[in-house]
Order: structure tokens, then sequence, then C-alpha cells
């Protein structure tokens, strides 16, 4: 694991990915602020460090990827997260987006079905000073012990929307969840406007890692 260090060349770096990230088009100053603060290179291998603060995604291990920074500060922006809402994310992989809520003032619940990277990521974001709720199991079934939630984001490419999650989301809340079975995924917006009734927006096209069913494991 990396020594973490944050250096003034890392701030630097991150300064000038928000700059980009601006002048790709991600307008919520809360969301760029928190993107400022969490030091992406934690996330890194050593020998990776230079690519922490690029606009990509990168491989974590156990197959799977850290989301392109764009991609994660667009989910965040369409999530309207507030200090103190309740958040569950489906997809904890390296606890980057995690750490991006709880910057937000969220209390994140999140799920991630690799037990590789569960066991990591429970350990290392508590070692950086963030606090989650750390579950090994099956996004597509939730957390109904704890629900309901005001947010629900899905980081990770579902075939189709899970009944349950949209089940947990309080009535007002907001569901983001890349949709489709290809290699592209249209990213979707569901706010709930009573039970059994939401909004559905669709805002582009995105390309995840697939959610995957437990049977696929
Ligand atoms: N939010 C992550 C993105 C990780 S990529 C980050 O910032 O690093 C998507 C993650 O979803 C992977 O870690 C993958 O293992 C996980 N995943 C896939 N299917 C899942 C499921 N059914 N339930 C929970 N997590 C799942």
């Amino acid at each position: 694991m990396n020594e973490l260090k944050d250096t003034f060349k890392h701030q630097g770096l991150r300064r000038a990915l928000v700059k980009e990230l601006r002048v790709k088009g991600i307008r919520d100053d809360e969301v760029l602020k928190a993107i400022e603060k969490v030091p992406r290179h934690y996330f890194f291998d050593n020998a990776l460090l230079e690519h922490a603060y690029q606009d990509k995604a990168f491989p974590i291990g156990a197959g799977q990827t850290i989301s392109q920074p764009y991609t994660v500060a667009y989910q965040t922006q369409l999530l309207q997260v507030d200090p103190g809402l309740k958040v569950l994310e489906i997809g904890t992989g390296s606890g980057y987006q995690t750490c991006i809520l709880l910057e937000m003032g969220a209390r994140v619940y999140t799920i991630e079905r690799q037990k590789l990277l569960f066991d990591k990521t429970k350990l290392f974001l508590p070692e950086m000073g963030y606090r989650a709720h750390f579950f090994y199991g099956d996004g597509y079934l939730g957390l109904p012990r704890f629900a309901p939630f005001d947010r629900i984001l899905v980081t990770a490419g579902a075939p189709y929307v899970p009944e349950d999650l949209l089940k947990q989301l309080v009535v007002g809340g907001i569901l983001v969840i890349p949709v489709g079975e290809g290699a592209v995924q249209d990213m979707k917006v569901y706010t709930k406007v009573a039970d059994n009734q939401f909004n559905i927006k669709s805002m582009g096209a995105f390309k995840f890692v697939p959610m995957l069913s437990e049977k696929a494991r």
C-alpha cells in the first residue's frame, strides 16, 4: 500500500483536474470541492501514481476499475447530495466515490459483491479518516434493513432497474443508475414522486463494468 502523503504537487494536480472537469461541463461547486479534497492517488499503486489525476478510469484489482473522475462527478451531480442525506451506494469498488459522497456530508451505506474489494476498502477508508457503513452482498437487493434511503447511486452497469432499489427510496428521493446490457449504458435518473410513481430522465451514454448477479460470481 502507498504511504499516504498528499503533497503540494498532488494538490496542484487535483486543482488542474477540477478545472478540466469544469471545462467538460461539471457545474456543481460542492461536487468539484469534494474532488479537490479527496486524494485520488491514494487509490493507486505507486507504479501507477502518475495516472491518478488524469480523467481516466483505471484497474483496481479483481477485474474492476476506479471510475473516471468525470463519470464520478457527473453521477454525483445528478444525485443532488446535501449534507446529512442517507445515501446507498451499489459497487463500493476502490471506495473513491464513497469518499466523494462523504466529503459532501452524506451518511453512506455501500455494498460490494467482490470479497477482495470489500475487505480491502473497508480497512482502507478509515485509515484515510473516511467513515462509511460497508456491506458485503448483492446490490440488486439493496439494504432492506437500513431502508429507506434519500439517494441511491449505482456505480456498475445494470441490465435493468432493480425493483428493490426503487422500493428502498423515500418519496422525493433520487436513484442514479446506468442501465444497459451492452458495452454502453444510459444514465438514468429516477425521482420518486409518490409511492410507485417515478419521474424518469435519460442523461446520456456512459461505460461501466457490469453489475453482476450473485449467481454470476
Ligand atoms: N464506486 C467505485 C466504482 C467501482 S466499479 C469506485 O469509485 O471505485 C463497480 C463496482 O461494482 C465493482 O467493484 C464491482 O465489483 C461492483 N459490483 C458489481 N456487481 C455488483 C452487485 N451486484 N452488487 C454490489 N456490487 C457490485
